[in-house]
């Protein structure tokens, strides 16, 4: 199988990046959304990347206008998926929107077309049966700022195809990702599911006051040689995101631990509007 055409579905924060990175490794990519003034809205944010590409990657600006023009835009699905090889569905998180677009898009994709998902939460064991072709099925996982962090984590269900899995290992390869197979499924792929027991952890420690937010970053860095510690990265993330897992968290044990760290992030982050790097202030101020 070979992937040449490609179909990003879902212009937002991610869809908008790895659609960037897929045309600047060379492939034509048709962005799709749902309506023509999101996709004339993604223009800017395609600029604002090359901008990026440029101060971080050293792009040349030809590299960069290239890329701009194997880019095209759709909102009429069957046009966005005529002939390509490979949709990746970068639609929002909520399980409703994610299989009603499966289901849209298996009435109108062909038949080879190979579907993933860039879900960080959810299997893809639940959206198989929508797909209408759960063997050519798997999430294809990014990290924020892809161009910069270029993981992809690749995780089929048990129903994928194994030249399927390794025909998207090879595309994420080719776009300049380090690919990352998993052997099963996981909530939260590897990264989540080393990442967020540490900033827990960090967070307990913190509300709890076993000690204060330089000194549990400074034992994390210099006991690991890590280049930050947990607070440092749950302002790159967004504390409006800490807030909300924590919460669920609570929510479904009752925990009063887990509710303390709820109200402390509410009453000196969220309400103030300190929500990390996007805001200029979290746990510390940039
Ligand atoms: P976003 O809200 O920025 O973008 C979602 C886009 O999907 C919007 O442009 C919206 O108009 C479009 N959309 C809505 N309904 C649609 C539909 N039915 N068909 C096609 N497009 C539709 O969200 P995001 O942060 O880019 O997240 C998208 C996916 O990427 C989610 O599954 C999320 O878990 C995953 N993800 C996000 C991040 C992140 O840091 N933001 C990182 C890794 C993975």
């Amino acid at each position: 199988m070979k992937i040449e055409k490609v179909t990003l579905a879902g212009s937002g924060v991610l869809g908008s990046q790895i659609a960037f990175q897929t045309a600047f490794h060379g492939y034509a990519v048709m962005v799709y959304d749902i309506s023509d003034d999101i996709l004339e809205k993604s223009k800017t944010t395609f600029k604002k990347l090359g901008e990026s590409y440029k101060a971080d990657l050293n792009a040349s600006q030809k590299q960069i206008d290239e890329t701009i023009d194997r880019l095209s835009f759709s909102s009429d699905l069957e046009k966005a998926v005529a002939n390509v090889d490979l949709v990746i569905e970068s639609v929002p998180e909520d399980p409703s929107i994610k299989k009603e677009f499966y289901k849209k898009l298996a009435a109108v994709a062909p038949e080879k077309t190979i579907f993933a998902s860039n879900s960080s939460t959810m299997l893809p064991s639940t959206f198989a049966q929508s797909t209408g072709r759960p063997a050519q099925f798997a999430a294809l996982h990014f990290a924020n700022e892809i161009w910069k962090h270029n993981t992809a984590e690749i995780m089929g269900h048990p129903g994928t195809d194994p030249d399927v899995f390794d025909t998207l290992v090879a595309f994420a390869k080719s776009i300049g990702m380090v690919a990352l197979p998993l052997k099963k499924e996981q909530p939260g792929y590897i990264v989540n599911s080393l990442l967020v027991p540490l900033l827990s952890a960090g967070l307990d420690l913190l509300v709890s006051g076993v000690a204060d937010v330089p000194t549990i970053d400074k034992t994390w860095m210099v006991a690991t040689g890590a280049p930050t510690g947990p607070f440092a990265i749950l302002d790159v993330v967004g504390i409006t995101t800490a807030y909300n897992i924590n919460k669920m968290e609570a929510e479904k044990t009752g925990d009063s631990d887990k509710q303390k760290v709820v109200e402390y992030l509410k009453e000196n982050f969220i309400d103030k509007g300190k929500l990390g790097v996007a805001t200029g202030e979290g746990f510390y101020t940039y």
